[in-house]
């Protein structure tokens, strides 16, 4: 070793060595020298440098090592570098091995080692970050993917290797945020995550979507059953209340299953079926799984195209409230208005509510529909009542759908809407049809009875087209009824109609409810009604369904031509 070459060494800032031939050390800087003596005391020179690495690696990296650094002494490779891991996992230490060949007869390699444990750790944390949800520590989507994908090949190569993924979103979770604020949803969050994580194997990977959402990829599953005993038992763990700052907390979810197939091709289509199914649950009212089913992929077809130009429709302002009159038998005036939603289509002119409303339900899109309706009309009727005492005493009903009234926050909505627009509660009747009775009897009284507490009055619509007599209705805690039109509108020509309309009439005045009747077109429904003592009606004999913005005219007008008696 010539002395300009050991100053070389000592002028490097890395740790640095020369290995003969042989793969001898004959030479080492300070702080080369320094390194190896901490790995093994004794003097450094004259020793294999691939007895140090053995000391430190696994033996699977120091015969990697040892290959590497004998194809550069070989000659063969130009250079070998291989990143070392040297530290304990508690304390990762990262070094950055380069060997070259020396040039020359004697042959022999310069090593080099950096120290690259900074920018190791960097890696792993952009890594992380990449593959992890910063709040929960729970896999991501896109590692989810990255495992799904992995799942998805396996089945096709072996039909054995049975996968299910389970898609959750926690039900009302809005209105945890709300009520206890994002910092408590969050602990909430994490919560639930570990939960979940207790629940699973080492095979298996829960992710966090965002959101309240969370998916579980579920290995090696026997078939359904199992995958719903899964879910099932997901939906048991989460009933427990949560304990946060001394408060409990009672969460819900909403599961969608879906087993592997082999005519899955992508991840995305697992999750659009997941996601279809996960969807079914919360029309189920949440708290429930349903497992996907091939005929839900029909219907999500359609269901997409409505639903986006429905979609459109609610942002775009196309969607607007119409108002019926309703009034007072005995005195002619009108009392209240009912609000009605409709749709003017740039291309396809006035859509029905008996055409989209369907629509929005199945699409849940009806909650939106509903709030827009609930909202504007209250709005309409606070501003009307400012500028017209006449219409400050008016009574506002809003048709409310089944999915709507189910949502878990739907008795929230409406009361930020009631505070919100300023509209005095008692004037505002939410008219419900029978089909929302008819599925949870006990929970619709619960949820009427909590309507009522915030002073809003509670209507019974459509009544005599579902299948509930009025001894069933008796349950529930409503103010008035509105008899269908159907049996008002032939009530004259069929001696049975009337004979309907009488009864109607006559029970619910017995149940204390008072009675609207619907569909009035001509003068003789309106004198059969009020010789009948029925108390409100509507219908075009009186007035049609007129814009927002015509509401102040007629009421000014009344609907006989005349003002309303003052
Ligand atoms: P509904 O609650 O029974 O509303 C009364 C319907 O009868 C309205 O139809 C109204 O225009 C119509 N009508 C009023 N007077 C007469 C009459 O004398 N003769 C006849 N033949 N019809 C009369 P519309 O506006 O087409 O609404 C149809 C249904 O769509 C409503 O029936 C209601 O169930 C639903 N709907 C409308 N707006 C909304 C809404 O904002 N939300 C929900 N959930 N449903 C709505
Ligand atoms: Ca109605
Ligand atoms: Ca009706």
């Amino acid at each position: 070793m010539l002395p300009e070459s050991a100053d070389l060494l000592e002028s490097l800032a890395t740790h640095a060595a020369v290995l003969d031939a042989a793969g001898v050390i004959v030479a080492a800087n300070a702080s080369c020298r320094a390194l190896l003596g901490e790995i093994e005391a004794g003097e450094v020179i004259g020793r294999l440098f691939a007895a140090y690495c053995e000391k430190l690696l696994s033996p699977a990296a120091a015969a990697g090592v040892r290959e590497g650094l004998a194809s550069v002494l070989s000659g063969t490779a130009q250079r070998y570098e291989m990143d070392l891991f040297c530290g304990k996992p508690q304390h990762p230490v990262w070094r950055a091995l380069c060997a070259t060949p020396l040039a020359g007869p004697t042959r022999g390699a310069l090593v080099v080692l950096a120290d690259i444990s900074r920018q190791k750790q960097l890696e792993e944390h952009i890594l992380h970050d990449a593959f992890h949800d910063t709040l929960t520590g729970l896999f991501n989507r896109a590692l989810f993917l990255n495992r799904l994908e992995q799942s998805i090949k396996r089945l096709k190569r072996n039909p054995q290797a049975l996968y299910a993924v389970l898609y959750l979103d926690m039900d009302r979770f809005k209105l945890v945020n709300k009520t206890f604020g994002h910092v408590t949803g969050d602990r909430l969050l994490m919560v639930i995550a570990n939960r979940l994580q207790k629940l699973l194997r080492d095979v298996d990977t829960l992710a966090r979507f965002g959101g309240d959402e969370f998916a579980i990829l579920v290995e090696d599953v026997g078939g359904l059953t199992d995958a719903s005993a899964m879910a099932d038992n997901v939906l048991r763990q989460l009933a427990a209340p949560f304990r946060l700052k001394k408060q409990e907390i009672f969460v819900t979810c909403s599961i969608g299953v879906v087993l592997g197939s082999a005519a899955y091709e992508h991840p995305d289509q697992v999750l659009r079926d997941a996601d279809n199914a996960m969807y079914s649950s919360k029309e189920h009212g949440g708290d429930h799984y349903t497992v996907f089913d091939a005929g839900m992929r029909v219907v999500t077809q359609r269901r997409m195209e409505m639903e986006l130009a429905l979609r459109q429709a609610l942002e775009s302002g196309e969607i607007t409230v119409h108002y019926q009159p309703i009034v007072s038998l005995s005195t002619g005036d009108i009392t209240g208005v009912e609000a009605l939603a409709r749709w003017q289509h740039p291309r396809q002119g006035n859509i029905t509510p008996s055409e989209f409303i369907p629509i929005a339900e199945e699409t849940g899109l009806i909650n939106d529909l509903g709030a827009l309706v609930l909202r504007e009309s209250c709005r309409r009727m606070v501003s009307l009542g400012r500028a017209n005492p006449d219409a400050a005493k008016l009574t506002l009903s809003v048709n409310i759908s089944g999915r709507q009234f189910k949502r878990p926050d739907f008795v929230e909505e409406v009361a930020g809407i009631l505070t919100e627009t300023g509209i005095d509660p008692s004037l505002v009747r939410l008219e419900l049809t029978e089909s929302v009775l008819m599925d949870n009897a006990d929970e619709a009284v619960a949820t009427i009875k909590r309507l009522k507490a915030l002073s809003v009055k509670v209507v019974i619509d459509d009544f005599g087209t579902g299948y509930s007599s009025l001894s069933y209705i008796q349950r529930f805690p409503f103010d008035s009824l509105k008899v269908d039109r159907s049996f008002v509108g032939n009530m004259n020509e069929a001696e049975q109609n009337m004979e309907i309309v009488r009864a109607i009439i006559a029970m619910a005045h017995k149940l204390g409810l008072e009675v609207v009747a619907e569909g009035v077109e001509l003068d003789e429904h309106r004198t059969a009604l009020t010789d009948l003592h029925c108390e409100s009606a509507q219908g075009f004999y009186f007035s049609r369904p007129v814009p927002g913005d015509e509401l102040d005219a007629l009421i000014k007008r009344g609907v006989n031509g005349e003002s309303p008696s003052s």
